[in-house]
């Protein structure tokens, strides 16, 4: 019997643990803190600086917005991280991105504190990742991990021995997510695969999936994994988000009031196609998406904790 992991109630217990450890630290009298850096007005990354700023608020930590115009220059974008580096109410600093092209993303990248970095997005902190001497493992990565390491306890599973040894197969190998995911696993000694456009290019995906006891799928392509990529009795997680047309039966797309053709949010794995023939998959939406946040405050808390000498 397939079991859909419940994301969001996993995000919602995370969430109670990090409002405990932050009433404890503010008992002490620190207060965890996060600061987005949103240059100019993109509506994605306006819309994920949102979400940060709602379970700041929901968490009780403190919450700063940097935003400066889309025209900024770089050197002064970087001036802003070196004052959020040398402010002790900003635990971590999230930078939102696409930036303006007059910026870099590696140079504001490198010039964050590595002791702030929370999704691991300086290279000091990847090395570490790739090193397997993890400070602040990557939001939506670790999410991944959480998800798996929770599924496993509820199975009766040791999450150790879950991991170690397991077929993992990992489809993407972007420096957020793909690459970061396959670390992590190979941390836990699992044998890990990376697959990305060219495997599907060669014809080979299909070889690789099908061998994975574990597949996280990751390539922001709606309909990417169907059964036929799917091993009997796989454990699923997509981390896949798109934005796809409702169709009817015909496969025309059905409109709104508008008249504009109504969207709906899906993962890159076909859902009710692939479900039966798993042992447990995460859905979209509710699922990654749900833990990923929650990943990010504690990386946020450990970073305060990093901070004021109490790790
Ligand atoms: P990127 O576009 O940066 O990376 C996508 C990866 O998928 C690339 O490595 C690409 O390979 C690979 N890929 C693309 N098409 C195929 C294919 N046909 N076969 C095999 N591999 C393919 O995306 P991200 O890593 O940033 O995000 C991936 C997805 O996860 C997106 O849908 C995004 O919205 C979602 N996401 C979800 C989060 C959550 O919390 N749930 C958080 C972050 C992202 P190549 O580079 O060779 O082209």
């Amino acid at each position: 019997m397939t079991k859909v992991i419940d994301c969001v109630a996993i995000g919602e217990e995370l969430m109670k643990e990090i409002v405990k450890e932050t009433e404890a630290l503010k008992a002490k009298g620190i207060t965890p803190g996060i600061a987005t850096l949103l240059v100019g007005d993109d509506f994605g990354a306006n819309m994920y600086r949102g979400q940060v700023e709602k379970f700041c608020e929901e968490a009780g930590f403190n919450y700063i917005n940097e935003n400066p115009a889309a025209d900024v220059s770089e050197a002064e974008v970087i001036e802003i991280v070196k004052k959020l580096n040398a402010n002790p109410t900003v635990s971590g600093i999230l930078p939102l991105r696409p930036f303006p092209e007059q910026i870099s993303d590696s140079a504001v990248i490198n010039s964050i504190d590595v002791n702030k970095d929370i999704d691991c997005f300086h290279p000091f902190n990847m090395g570490k990742l790739a090193m397997g001497e993890v400070t602040f493992p990557p939001a939506t990565p670790a999410a991944v991990i959480e998800i798996l390491e929770r599924y496993a306890t509820e199975e009766g599973i040791d999450p150790k021995d879950f991991f170690e040894g397991a077929e993992i197969v990992v489809v993407g190998h972007s420096n957020i997510v793909g690459k970061p995911a396959a670390y992590l696993a190979v941390n836990r000694n699992a044998t890990t695969s990376i697959t990305h456009v060219f495997t599907s290019m060669k014809g080979n995906l299909a070889k690789h999936t099908t061998g994975a006891d574990i597949l996280i799928v990751a390539a922001g392509k709606a309909d990417l994994i169907g059964p036929d990529l799917v091993k009997a009795g796989a454990i699923v997680i997509d981390v896949g988000i798109n934005r796809v047309k409702v169709l009817d039966e015909k496969g025309e797309p059905v409109l709104n009031d508008k008249g504009k053709p109504k969207t709906k949010t899906v993962g890159d794995v076909s859902f009710d196609a692939v479900k039966d023939k798993t042992k447990a998959i995460t859905p979209v939406p509710g699922g990654v998406g749900s833990v990923t946040n929650r990943m990010l405050m504690k990386n946020a808390l450990k970073a305060c904790k990093i901070a004021n000498g109490l790790l």
